[in-house]
């Protein structure tokens, strides 16, 4: 199964996190919290070359991922995943979706 079908009925906010093929490193995927039905998909663990992408603190249940994500020239979301929740930043257009996953 890959990622995008395990984003499939996550709904907002739901994440995937993955070992890219080969040494292309590690991803973090998600459906957009706003509830825009976008996929947010970006570097993790500072596996690439060279040496980029977000930090994470290898949790996989409560990840941790720094900075935040703000997302350009599409909804405008800008957030934190902090422990497995998302931070909503006041300068996002569109307010979180109310049904935005969060950890249990
Ligand atoms: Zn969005």
């Amino acid at each position: 199964m890959n990622w995008r079908e395990r984003l499939e009925g996550k709904g907002p906010g739901g994440w995937v996190i993955w070992q890219g093929e080969g040494a292309s490193g590690l991803y973090f995927a998600c459906n957009c919290p706003c509830g825009c039905e976008d996929e947010v998909i970006i570097p993790i663990g500072y596996q690439h070359e060279p040496n980029y992408g977000w930090g994470w603190d290898g949790n996989k249940e409560r990840p941790t991922l720094t900075p935040s994500l703000r997302r350009i020239g599409s909804c405008a979301s800008h957030f934190n995943l902090t422990a497995g929740n998302y931070v909503w930043h006041g300068d996002s257009p569109r307010p979180i979706a109310p049904n935005v996953w969060r950890a249990a």
